[in-house]
């Protein structure tokens, strides 16, 4: 059975991990399990920024996916960055396999505010499920009420909602090849 790999990397609090599990499942309607990999954080530290490069840790998750992934969703809790922005909230390939997610600037605490564990959730699953619809061919979307909608920064990802709106939902059936009426729904999806 094919199904969607979430791999924490040198992650110390796994109690996200749950919630993510169950919304990345509901979301794509594929099952989601947590697997445990051997993934070198250190290998994508940059001492000169003090941050991780995503790219590098990207290409370590997709290096040897488990049999039967279907996508492979890495989440770790330092500062990602790509070499040409300041940090960035996750990376994925368009149309590939990997994806990966930082907790890191969702904390409210790196704001300076103090931490609200249900908001910090919220927005983790938003983020996962952006990037993991860019792995399935979805491109940022125009419409504000859609979880495709860029973020720059956190105030916009509180913004939109968790949930793609009906025009990716539709990109995304098209692109896994579903037929017209074979019972593949998101949960939100079909409501007469
Ligand atoms: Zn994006
Ligand atoms: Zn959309």
């Amino acid at each position: 059975m094919t199904h969607i790999s979430l791999v924490p990397i040198g992650l110390e609090d796994h109690a996200y991990l749950a919630a993510l599990e169950r919304f990345v499942a509901d979301t794509f309607r594929l099952p989601t399990r947590v697997d445990a990999r051997e993934i070198s954080l250190q290998d994508a530290f940059d001492p000169n920024r003090q941050q991780y490069n995503s790219s590098l840790l990207l290409r370590q998750l997709i290096a040897a996916p488990p049999r039967e992934t279907e996508r492979i969703l890495g989440v770790v809790d330092v500062d990602l960055f790509i070499p040409i922005l300041t940090f960035v909230f996750g990376e994925a390939q368009l149309k590939g396999i990997g994806a990966i997610v930082s907790l890191h600037r969702l904390h409210n605490r790196f704001y300076g505010l103090p931490e609200d564990r249900e908001l910090t959730t919220e927005r983790l699953l938003k983020e996962a499920i952006h990037e993991l619809g860019h792995t399935f061919g979805l491109i940022h979307c125009s419409q504000p009420q859609c979880v495709m909608n860029s973020s720059t920064y956190v105030e916009n990802i509180d913004q939109k909602p968790a949930e793609l709106c009906p025009a990716c939902q539709r990109t995304i059936r098209a692109e896994r090849g579903a037929p017209a009426n074979d019972g593949f729904r998101f949960p939100w999806w079909g409501k007469k």
